[in-house]
């Protein structure tokens, strides 16, 4: 096994339904009048479509060792993720040991940093990490978990992200996440509809079920702090990503301006344990690394120690089995979060539908995470993928 070398890294694209979420078609509760950056300007406001979040696509990664197995991941980045793998980073893999987790890691964010350094660069450097990871699961005949030091807990417990927290407690889950409609470019009706939509459900869950904001970095500090103000007085657990990524400043403002017992959330959008050491010292509550796009698991693994000796949670975003091990291996991260794709999220499919087989999902809320090698998830063969660059 430790002789094992990378014989060739390849990348393909896929359209539709797949890591990349949001490339949906139709109505979505995901692309319902969600709040956004882009809220400013009104024609952009009812669709995040509207604006592009959709463009990427997903991006299938596969490392194939000199013996043909073949470990992959996905992850958000579609053509542009492909040709960054063939024509740039594959020779960093190709020839190595399999084992050479760190220096290829290393590697690609060094010889990246003149274009990259966060966003789609760090989503392939990502992907390909994952890969990797999964390729030396297979080839140990080991879940991922067991390669990071193995479980802390039997079981995974969820929270779900979606439009119906209360069809959520039904479900069996911690609590309900969701999304905010109103942007603060919609005035005071519209900060008045937010508080309204948090009381209706804090109507519907009763008092002990946890209910969360997903601001999807729309607000300004100003707006942030006097709704969450307003929302603790509906129990609101957190407030996650109400400033936009770079306003490091604005965080700890208003961490500092917020009212004890709602914790601040966010770092969905953001990469490298630098991006995170800035993030932690706002004095945030919960980082939320997406390990599909903040490095991968090597560099998760440095962002939740840095996370524990600052006292914050690490609780992934979304990700599904990318996640899991994760989540499975950290006492700092004690629960994890389900993204309901559902189309109007009253059930449970898997994450990545359709693009993966064997994606476990969870059953009142619980998930045991599976024993099979690597992240336990073969590619479905009758998703059509495309291989647009070679090298
Ligand atoms: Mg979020």
């Amino acid at each position: 096994m430790s002789q094992r070398t990378i014989r060739e890294v390849r990348a393909y694209t896929v359209r539709g339904k797949g890591a990349d979420y949001h490339d949906q078609e139709g109505a979505h509760w995901i692309d319902d009048h969600i709040a956004t950056p882009m809220a400013v300007y009104p024609e952009y406001r009812q669709s995040r479509r509207s604006f592009g979040l959709d463009v990427l696509g997903t991006l299938v990664v596969e490392v194939e060792a000199d013996d043909g197995t073949v470990g992959f991941a996905v992850t958000t980045a579609g053509e542009i993720g492909a040709w960054i793998v063939e024509k740039h980073l594959a020779r960093f893999l190709e020839g190595r040991a399999v084992t050479d987790l760190e220096r290829i890691w290393d590697q690609m964010y060094r010889s990246t940093l003149f274009y990259g350094r966060r966003g789609v660069v760090l989503n392939v450097i990502s992907g390909v990490d994952l890969a990797l990871y999964d390729l030396l699961g297979r080839l140990r005949q080991e879940p991922v978990y067991a390669l990071l030091g193995g479980p802390v807990r039997d079981e995974l417990q969820f929270y779900a992200t979606g439009a119906r927290p209360d069809r959520a407690k039904e479900l069996g889950f911690l609590g309900g996440k969701m999304p905010l409609h109103h942007a603060p470019g919609e005035g005071v009706e519209g900060f008045r509809k937010n508080l309204d939509a948090l009381a209706d459900m804090r109507g519907r869950v009763g008092e002990d079920f946890w209910l969360m904001l997903d601001c999807w970095m729309s607000l300004d500090v100003d707006y942030a702090t006097r709704f969450v103000h307003a929302a603790a007085e509906h129990g609101l657990k957190w407030l996650e990503e109400a400033l936009i990524p770079d306003d490091y400043w604005g965080y700890a403002q208003l961490k500092r301006q917020a009212p004890p017992g709602v914790l601040i959330s966010t770092g969905e959008h953001e990469a490298t344990r630098w991006g995170f050491r800035q993030l932690l010292e706002t004095g945030v509550d919960i980082i939320q690394p997406d390990v599909n796009w903040c490095g991968g698991i090597t560099e998760l693994i440095k962002i939740s120690a840095l996370a524990d000796a600052h006292g914050a949670l690490v609780v992934p975003h979304g990700s599904s089995v990318y996640s899991y091990h994760f989540v499975v291996t950290r006492t700092n991260s004690p629960f994890a979060e389900f993204l309901m794709m559902h189309e109007t999220a009253e059930e449970v499919v898997p994450m990545f539908s359709p693009l993966l087989l064997g994606e476990p999902v969870p059953v009142d809320g619980r998930l045991r995470v599976p024993e099979t090698p690597g992240f336990g998830v073969e590619l479905n063969p009758e998703v059509p993928r495309e291989r647009p660059y070679t090298h």
